[in-house]
Protein backbone atom coordinates (compact mmCIF):
# COMPACT_ATOMS: atom_id res chain seq x y z
CA UNK A 1 0.00 0.00 0.00
CA UNK A 2 1.28 3.46 -1.11
CA UNK A 3 2.21 5.74 1.92
CA UNK A 4 3.02 9.08 3.00
CA UNK A 5 5.99 9.88 5.49
CA UNK A 6 6.12 12.72 7.43
CA UNK A 7 9.42 14.09 8.52
CA UNK A 8 8.97 14.59 12.30
CA UNK A 9 13.24 16.26 13.07
CA UNK A 10 12.61 18.67 9.70
CA UNK A 11 8.95 19.77 10.82
CA UNK A 12 10.38 20.58 14.34
CA UNK A 13 13.26 21.97 12.08
CA UNK A 14 11.42 24.20 10.50
CA UNK A 15 9.13 25.67 13.37
CA UNK A 16 12.06 26.41 15.51
CA UNK A 17 13.53 28.59 12.73
CA UNK A 18 10.07 30.24 12.30
CA UNK A 19 9.74 30.88 16.02
CA UNK A 20 13.20 32.39 16.37
CA UNK A 21 11.54 34.81 13.34
CA UNK A 22 8.07 35.37 14.81
CA UNK A 23 10.30 35.82 18.42
CA UNK A 24 8.14 32.92 20.55
CA UNK A 25 6.08 30.00 19.95
CA UNK A 26 3.10 32.29 20.82
CA UNK A 27 3.58 34.24 18.12
CA UNK A 28 3.20 31.11 14.92
CA UNK A 29 -0.22 30.49 13.91
CA UNK A 30 -0.18 26.82 12.48
CA UNK A 31 -2.26 27.20 9.27
CA UNK A 32 -3.28 23.91 9.06
CA UNK A 33 -6.25 24.22 6.05
CA UNK A 34 -7.33 21.80 3.95
CA UNK A 35 -5.59 18.56 5.54
CA UNK A 36 -2.76 20.39 7.25
CA UNK A 37 -2.12 21.19 2.97
CA UNK A 38 -2.56 17.54 2.56
CA UNK A 39 0.17 16.11 4.62
CA UNK A 40 -2.64 14.69 7.33
CA UNK A 41 -4.76 16.82 9.84
CA UNK A 42 -5.17 15.38 13.51
CA UNK A 43 -1.11 13.86 12.70
CA UNK A 44 -0.15 17.27 11.79
CA UNK A 45 -1.98 19.04 14.61
CA UNK A 46 -0.60 16.94 16.98
CA UNK A 47 2.74 17.73 15.85
CA UNK A 48 2.31 21.20 16.64
CA UNK A 49 1.18 20.80 19.95
CA UNK A 50 3.77 18.88 20.96
CA UNK A 51 6.24 21.09 19.42
CA UNK A 52 4.16 23.88 21.88
CA UNK A 53 2.34 26.00 19.32
CA UNK A 54 -0.94 27.37 21.12
CA UNK A 55 -2.96 28.17 17.78
CA UNK A 56 -3.81 26.95 14.77
CA UNK A 57 -6.21 28.05 11.14
CA UNK A 58 -7.88 25.39 9.72
CA UNK A 59 -10.46 25.86 6.32
CA UNK A 60 -13.74 25.10 7.85
CA UNK A 61 -15.98 24.68 10.95
CA UNK A 62 -15.61 20.77 10.75
CA UNK A 63 -11.67 20.87 10.22
CA UNK A 64 -11.56 23.29 13.78
CA UNK A 65 -13.68 20.51 15.61
CA UNK A 66 -11.30 17.88 14.55
CA UNK A 67 -8.50 19.18 16.48
CA UNK A 68 -9.55 21.84 18.65
CA UNK A 69 -8.85 19.67 21.90
CA UNK A 70 -5.38 20.68 21.15
CA UNK A 71 -4.72 24.49 21.20
CA UNK A 72 -5.97 27.12 22.64
CA UNK A 73 -7.56 28.60 20.07
CA UNK A 74 -8.46 27.45 16.33
CA UNK A 75 -9.27 30.22 13.73
CA UNK A 76 -11.70 29.34 10.70
CA UNK A 77 -10.56 30.71 7.63
CA UNK A 78 -13.10 29.80 4.91
CA UNK A 79 -16.71 28.64 5.93
CA UNK A 80 -20.42 29.50 5.59
CA UNK A 81 -21.52 30.81 9.07
CA UNK A 82 -22.35 27.99 10.98
CA UNK A 83 -25.93 27.39 12.14
CA UNK A 84 -24.73 26.05 15.23
CA UNK A 85 -22.69 27.59 18.33
CA UNK A 86 -19.02 26.87 18.34
CA UNK A 87 -16.71 25.86 21.11
CA UNK A 88 -15.52 28.21 23.16
CA UNK A 89 -11.74 27.89 21.46
CA UNK A 90 -13.49 27.96 17.66
CA UNK A 91 -12.84 31.86 16.19
CA UNK A 92 -14.53 32.49 12.68
CA UNK A 93 -13.25 34.55 10.14
CA UNK A 94 -16.09 37.61 9.14
CA UNK A 95 -15.26 39.10 5.73
CA UNK A 96 -18.13 41.26 5.17
CA UNK A 97 -20.61 42.93 7.08
CA UNK A 98 -23.77 39.96 5.78
CA UNK A 99 -21.34 37.65 7.89
CA UNK A 100 -21.23 39.39 10.84
CA UNK A 101 -24.55 39.88 10.43
CA UNK A 102 -25.75 36.33 10.24
CA UNK A 103 -23.45 34.87 12.96
CA UNK A 104 -24.66 33.89 16.24
CA UNK A 105 -24.65 36.67 18.70
CA UNK A 106 -21.76 36.28 21.17
CA UNK A 107 -19.49 34.12 18.60
CA UNK A 108 -15.86 34.53 18.92
CA UNK A 109 -14.74 36.49 15.66
CA UNK A 110 -11.65 37.96 13.93
CA UNK A 111 -12.59 40.44 11.67
CA UNK A 112 -10.90 40.41 8.23
CA UNK A 113 -9.62 43.37 6.56
CA UNK A 114 -9.30 44.66 2.64
CA UNK A 115 -5.95 46.01 2.23
CA UNK A 116 -5.48 45.67 -1.36
CA UNK A 117 -5.81 41.97 -2.06
CA UNK A 118 -9.75 42.38 -2.63
CA UNK A 119 -10.84 39.16 -1.70
CA UNK A 120 -12.57 39.39 1.36
CA UNK A 121 -12.77 41.43 4.16
CA UNK A 122 -13.96 44.92 4.85
CA UNK A 123 -12.56 48.04 3.50
CA UNK A 124 -10.98 50.58 5.91
CA UNK A 125 -13.94 53.15 5.61
CA UNK A 126 -16.71 50.40 6.99
CA UNK A 127 -14.73 49.69 10.04
CA UNK A 128 -16.80 51.98 12.01
CA UNK A 129 -20.16 50.17 10.79
CA UNK A 130 -18.64 46.99 11.35
CA UNK A 131 -17.59 47.57 15.04
CA UNK A 132 -21.10 48.89 15.72
CA UNK A 133 -22.34 45.77 14.22
CA UNK A 134 -19.88 43.73 16.49
CA UNK A 135 -21.03 45.88 19.53
CA UNK A 136 -24.99 45.34 19.03
CA UNK A 137 -24.43 41.51 18.39
CA UNK A 138 -21.76 41.47 21.33
CA UNK A 139 -19.16 39.26 19.41
CA UNK A 140 -16.30 38.78 20.81
CA UNK A 141 -13.52 40.63 18.69
CA UNK A 142 -10.89 38.46 19.35
CA UNK A 143 -8.45 39.37 16.45
CA UNK A 144 -8.42 41.53 13.07
CA UNK A 145 -6.49 39.95 10.38
CA UNK A 146 -5.42 40.91 6.81
CA UNK A 147 -3.44 38.95 4.20
CA UNK A 148 -1.16 39.71 1.47
CA UNK A 149 -1.09 39.11 -1.94
CA UNK A 150 2.49 39.55 -3.12
CA UNK A 151 4.47 38.99 0.30
CA UNK A 152 6.48 36.20 -2.04
CA UNK A 153 7.08 38.79 -4.60
CA UNK A 154 9.91 41.09 -5.89
CA UNK A 155 7.78 44.16 -5.34
CA UNK A 156 6.95 46.34 -2.65
CA UNK A 157 3.28 45.57 -2.48
CA UNK A 158 3.61 44.14 0.97
CA UNK A 159 5.05 47.20 2.40
CA UNK A 160 2.14 49.64 0.88
CA UNK A 161 -0.98 46.85 2.33
CA UNK A 162 1.46 46.71 5.46
CA UNK A 163 0.98 50.23 5.72
CA UNK A 164 -2.94 50.23 5.32
CA UNK A 165 -3.08 47.69 8.05
CA UNK A 166 -0.99 49.94 10.68
CA UNK A 167 -3.58 52.37 9.68
CA UNK A 168 -6.59 50.16 9.79
CA UNK A 169 -5.53 49.04 13.35
CA UNK A 170 -5.03 52.60 14.19
CA UNK A 171 -9.19 52.78 13.58
CA UNK A 172 -9.62 49.64 15.06
CA UNK A 173 -7.74 50.55 18.39
CA UNK A 174 -9.29 53.89 18.62
CA UNK A 175 -13.17 52.25 18.50
CA UNK A 176 -11.81 49.53 20.73
CA UNK A 177 -11.06 52.03 23.36
CA UNK A 178 -14.24 53.68 23.30
CA UNK A 179 -16.12 50.71 23.24
CA UNK A 180 -14.61 49.20 26.23
CA UNK A 181 -13.65 46.05 24.49
CA UNK A 182 -10.95 43.71 25.54
CA UNK A 183 -7.43 43.16 23.79
CA UNK A 184 -7.46 42.82 19.80
CA UNK A 185 -4.96 40.33 18.59
CA UNK A 186 -3.58 41.49 14.85
CA UNK A 187 -2.00 39.31 12.71
CA UNK A 188 -0.88 40.31 8.89
CA UNK A 189 1.95 37.81 7.97
CA UNK A 190 1.88 34.57 6.15
CA UNK A 191 5.12 32.27 5.73
CA UNK A 192 6.18 34.95 3.13
CA UNK A 193 5.20 38.01 5.01
CA UNK A 194 7.00 36.72 8.42
CA UNK A 195 10.54 35.78 6.15
CA UNK A 196 10.66 38.77 4.33
CA UNK A 197 10.43 40.92 7.81
CA UNK A 198 12.56 41.51 10.58
CA UNK A 199 10.01 42.26 13.22
CA UNK A 200 6.30 41.66 13.34
CA UNK A 201 6.36 44.85 15.05
CA UNK A 202 2.60 44.87 17.29
CA UNK A 203 1.29 41.76 15.25
CA UNK A 204 0.65 39.36 17.94
CA UNK A 205 1.62 36.52 15.74
CA UNK A 206 2.29 35.09 12.21
CA UNK A 207 0.33 32.44 10.40
CA UNK A 208 2.46 30.16 8.84
CA UNK A 209 1.78 27.52 6.21
CA UNK A 210 3.43 26.80 3.52
CA UNK A 211 7.08 27.59 5.48
CA UNK A 212 6.51 25.34 8.53
CA UNK A 213 6.08 22.13 5.92
CA UNK A 214 9.52 23.17 4.38
CA UNK A 215 9.29 25.41 1.41
CA UNK A 216 10.35 28.98 1.66
CA UNK A 217 8.09 30.79 -0.92
CA UNK A 218 10.61 33.88 -1.18
CA UNK A 219 12.25 34.45 -4.01
CA UNK A 220 16.44 33.07 -3.88
CA UNK A 221 17.54 36.89 -3.62
CA UNK A 222 16.34 37.20 -0.19
CA UNK A 223 18.33 35.97 2.39
CA UNK A 224 17.64 32.71 2.19
CA UNK A 225 16.63 30.59 4.94
CA UNK A 226 17.14 26.53 4.79
CA UNK A 227 13.84 25.06 5.36
CA UNK A 228 13.25 21.20 5.27
CA UNK A 229 10.45 18.98 3.01
CA UNK A 230 8.09 16.89 5.54
CA UNK A 231 6.13 15.17 3.56
CA UNK A 232 7.85 12.17 0.88
CA UNK A 233 5.20 10.26 -1.21
CA UNK A 234 6.02 6.42 -1.42
CA UNK A 235 4.56 4.22 -3.54
CA UNK A 236 4.36 -0.08 -3.72
CA UNK A 237 5.28 -2.33 -6.43
CA UNK A 238 2.13 -4.05 -7.72
CA UNK A 239 3.90 -6.23 -9.98
CA UNK A 240 7.23 -6.78 -12.64
CA UNK A 241 7.32 -7.85 -16.51
CA UNK A 242 9.27 -7.53 -19.38
CA UNK A 243 8.63 -5.19 -22.08
CA UNK A 244 10.20 -6.43 -24.96
CA UNK A 245 11.66 -4.40 -27.65
CA UNK A 246 8.95 -2.60 -29.17
CA UNK A 247 5.87 -3.09 -26.67
CA UNK A 248 4.04 -0.45 -25.34
CA UNK A 249 2.60 0.17 -22.18
CA UNK A 250 -0.33 1.88 -20.44
CA UNK A 251 -3.49 3.59 -22.04
CA UNK A 252 -2.62 5.07 -25.47
CA UNK A 253 0.72 3.15 -25.63
CA UNK A 254 2.70 6.52 -25.51
CA UNK A 255 5.49 4.60 -24.61
CA UNK A 256 7.57 2.10 -26.80
CA UNK A 257 10.18 0.11 -25.43
CA UNK A 258 13.42 0.96 -27.10
CA UNK A 259 14.86 -2.73 -26.38
CA UNK A 260 13.95 -5.47 -23.42
CA UNK A 261 13.36 -3.42 -20.69
CA UNK A 262 11.99 -4.23 -16.85
CA UNK A 263 9.25 -2.59 -15.66
CA UNK A 264 6.70 -2.59 -12.44
CA UNK A 265 3.52 -1.13 -12.26
CA UNK A 266 3.76 0.89 -8.47
CA UNK A 267 0.38 1.71 -6.78
CA UNK A 268 -0.46 4.85 -7.00
CA UNK A 269 -2.30 7.12 -9.84
CA UNK A 270 -4.00 10.63 -10.55
CA UNK A 271 -7.01 9.04 -8.01
CA UNK A 272 -5.13 9.32 -5.34
CA UNK A 273 -4.52 12.56 -6.16
CA UNK A 274 -1.05 13.04 -7.56
CA UNK A 275 -0.84 14.92 -10.95
CA UNK A 276 -1.14 12.93 -14.07
CA UNK A 277 1.44 12.19 -16.34
CA UNK A 278 0.72 11.64 -19.46
CA UNK A 279 3.39 10.04 -20.53
CA UNK A 280 5.10 12.65 -23.27
CA UNK A 281 7.43 13.78 -20.85
CA UNK A 282 8.92 11.20 -18.41
CA UNK A 283 8.77 12.18 -14.40
CA UNK A 284 11.08 11.50 -12.78
CA UNK A 285 11.23 10.03 -8.94
CA UNK A 286 13.15 10.75 -5.96
CA UNK A 287 15.82 8.54 -7.03
CA UNK A 288 16.12 9.68 -10.36
CA UNK A 289 14.29 6.41 -11.89
CA UNK A 290 11.65 7.84 -14.67
CA UNK A 291 8.05 6.84 -15.50
CA UNK A 292 7.35 5.13 -18.85
CA UNK A 293 3.64 5.79 -20.71
CA UNK A 294 0.67 7.27 -19.01
CA UNK A 295 -0.47 7.10 -15.25
CA UNK A 296 -3.70 5.17 -14.49
CA UNK A 297 -6.23 5.92 -12.23
CA UNK A 298 -4.23 3.77 -9.47
CA UNK A 299 -1.23 3.20 -11.06
CA UNK A 300 2.32 4.06 -12.84
CA UNK A 301 5.19 2.59 -14.85
CA UNK A 302 8.51 3.11 -13.91
CA UNK A 303 11.47 1.30 -15.44
CA UNK A 304 13.28 -1.22 -12.52
CA UNK A 305 11.45 -3.44 -10.60
CA UNK A 306 12.56 -1.99 -7.05
CA UNK A 307 10.02 -2.86 -3.78
CA UNK A 308 9.03 0.41 -3.48
CA UNK A 309 9.30 3.81 -4.60
CA UNK A 310 9.65 7.02 -3.35
CA UNK A 311 7.99 9.64 -5.75
CA UNK A 312 9.06 12.41 -3.93
CA UNK A 313 10.16 14.21 -0.91
CA UNK A 314 10.95 17.55 -2.15
CA UNK A 315 8.07 18.90 -4.53
CA UNK A 316 9.89 21.91 -5.92
CA UNK A 317 10.94 20.14 -9.37
CA UNK A 318 7.36 18.50 -9.50
CA UNK A 319 5.66 21.67 -9.07
CA UNK A 320 8.26 23.35 -12.04
CA UNK A 321 6.79 20.24 -14.13
CA UNK A 322 3.43 20.67 -13.74
CA UNK A 323 3.53 24.36 -13.92
CA UNK A 324 2.35 24.95 -10.60
CA UNK A 325 3.21 26.00 -7.08
CA UNK A 326 4.86 23.69 -4.12
CA UNK A 327 1.68 24.03 -2.14
CA UNK A 328 -0.91 22.01 -5.04
CA UNK A 329 1.55 19.19 -4.84
CA UNK A 330 1.10 17.83 -1.36
CA UNK A 331 -2.38 19.21 -1.00
CA UNK A 332 -4.12 17.22 -3.62
CA UNK A 333 -3.10 14.08 -1.89
CA UNK A 334 -5.85 11.90 -0.52
CA UNK A 335 -6.52 11.87 2.75
CA UNK A 336 -7.42 8.20 3.03
CA UNK A 337 -3.19 7.55 1.79
CA UNK A 338 -1.61 5.74 5.13
CA UNK A 339 0.47 8.79 7.46
CA UNK A 340 3.79 7.55 8.78
CA UNK A 341 5.72 9.83 11.10
CA UNK A 342 9.29 9.21 10.35
C1 LIG B 1 -3.35 29.90 3.60
C2 LIG B 1 -3.31 31.14 4.39
C3 LIG B 1 -2.15 31.48 5.12
C4 LIG B 1 -0.86 30.69 5.06
O1 LIG B 1 -0.17 31.01 3.88
P1 LIG B 1 1.29 30.43 3.59
O2 LIG B 1 1.73 31.15 2.39
O3 LIG B 1 1.11 28.97 3.35
O4 LIG B 1 2.11 30.70 4.80
C5 LIG B 1 -2.21 32.60 5.93
N1 LIG B 1 -3.34 33.36 6.00
C6 LIG B 1 -4.44 33.06 5.30
C7 LIG B 1 -5.63 33.95 5.41
C8 LIG B 1 -4.47 31.96 4.45
O5 LIG B 1 -5.56 31.69 3.75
Amino acid sequence: MAFITLNKAHLFHNLHILVIKAGGKEKLMAVLKDNAYGHGLRIMAELCHEFGLKRAAVKNVEEAKSIADLFDEVLVLVDAVPTEKLAHNISFSAHSYAMLESLHDGENIHLSIDTGMHRNGIKENEIERAMEIIVQKKLQIKGVFTHFRSADELNSEFFWQRSLFERAKKRIKALAQQYGLPKIAFHSCNSAGLLRTDTLGDDAFARVGIAMYGYNPLHPSFNPVLLKPVLALWAEKLSTRVLKKGERVGYGGVYEAPYDEVISTYDIGYGDGFFRFNGITSIAMADGSVSKGRMSMDSFCLGGDAKEVCMFENATTLAQEFKTITYEIPTKLSPALKRIII
